[in-house]
């Protein structure tokens, strides 16, 4: 549909009634979002980028999530860089930018009222026992919020891809979740906020990661991937397992946790089978 007399501000919400507001102004036109913690790079933005294409208007959220988050990882030191995101959101002429407070999310209290699917079983959950249950939670929540046509979410993180069109399917909302492909630095390496804590000998072993999983997509040797890993000074791999027809890893740099994926060649597949 065409917009005509679109405004081209972006608006702010930090409340549900404010966001409901903008919400109610976009009439007819088709909303697509995209859910974030912040700290944005180039990978969050190519997710805006693809929302844009798809609906008459874009909907971005940044709220780090703290019942995603286990007691002992990294929830008050997550990077929080709120005034540059809303720069860079302008700038891709994001419509409605969300910045609920925790209060806004669960406002009577962190108890959490669904659970992942099946999905979920394996790999991350294996590590963050907890993480999914936090994720398909805020999820709902923000998605009871904002009431967007369609979702936008990152390939870096499969399995939540995955667990997120799951929990749409079981809970039949009215939302079609789209895949956006990872966006990665000239090395290969997977943008990520968590990119942000590595020093400069730790950027140059975390670059490895990609060539490593890529490798295990080439000869399914997961195993020598994982040595290999720790060959190039990973401090410890939480796994490295094919699924949905890729190989997923993930593994430690001092406490920065890095996680990416690899799509496994179709060919090398069918020879294996
Ligand atoms: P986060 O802020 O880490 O919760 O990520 C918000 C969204 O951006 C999720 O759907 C992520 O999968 C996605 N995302 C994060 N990093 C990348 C990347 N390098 N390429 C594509 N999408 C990404």
């Amino acid at each position: 549909m065409f917009i005509k007399d679109k405004d081209k501000t972006m608006k702010i919400a930090r409340t549900i009634e404010e966001l409901d507001a903008f919400r109610e102004k976009l009439g007819e036109g088709t909303l697509a979002y995209v859910p974030t913690m912040g700290a944005l790079h180039d990978g969050h933005l190519s997710l805006v980028r693809l929302a844009r294409k798809k609906c008459d208007y874009v909907a971005v959220s940044i709220f780090v999530n703290p019942t995603q988050f286990a007691p002992d990882e990294d929830f008050n030191s997550y990077p929080r860089t709120e005034k540059e995101d809303a720069k860079k959101l302008e700038a891709e002429g994001v419509d409605i930018l969300f910045l609920p407070t925790e209060n806004v999310i669960y406002p009577e209290g962190k108890d959490l009222d669904i659970k992942a699917g099946n999905v979920a079983e394996g790999l991350e959950t294996t590590f963050r026992p907890a993480f999914f249950d936090g994720v398909v939670n805020v999820v709902n929540r923000l998605f009871n919020a904002v009431k967007p046509d369609i979702a936008v979410f990152g390939e870096k993180d499969f399995q939540q891809l995955q667990v997120i069109t799951q929990m749409v399917e079981n809970e039949s909302i009215p939302i079609k979740i789209i895949g956006a492909p990872t966006a990665r630095d000239e090395n290969g390496l997977a943008l990520s906020s968590r990119n942000l804590y590595l020093s400069e000998d730790e950027l140059v072993i975390a670059r490895k990661l990609n060539i490593a999983l890529r490798e295990a997509a080439k000869t399914g040797d997961l195993e020598a991937t994982g040595k290999a890993l720790l060959d190039y000074g990973f401090d410890k791999i939480d796994y490295v397992e094919t699924r949905w027809n890729r190989v997923l890893g993930a593994a430690w740099l001092g406490k920065t946790r890095l996680i990416d994926n690899i799509a496994i060649d179709e060919k090398v597949a069918a020879a294996a089978q």
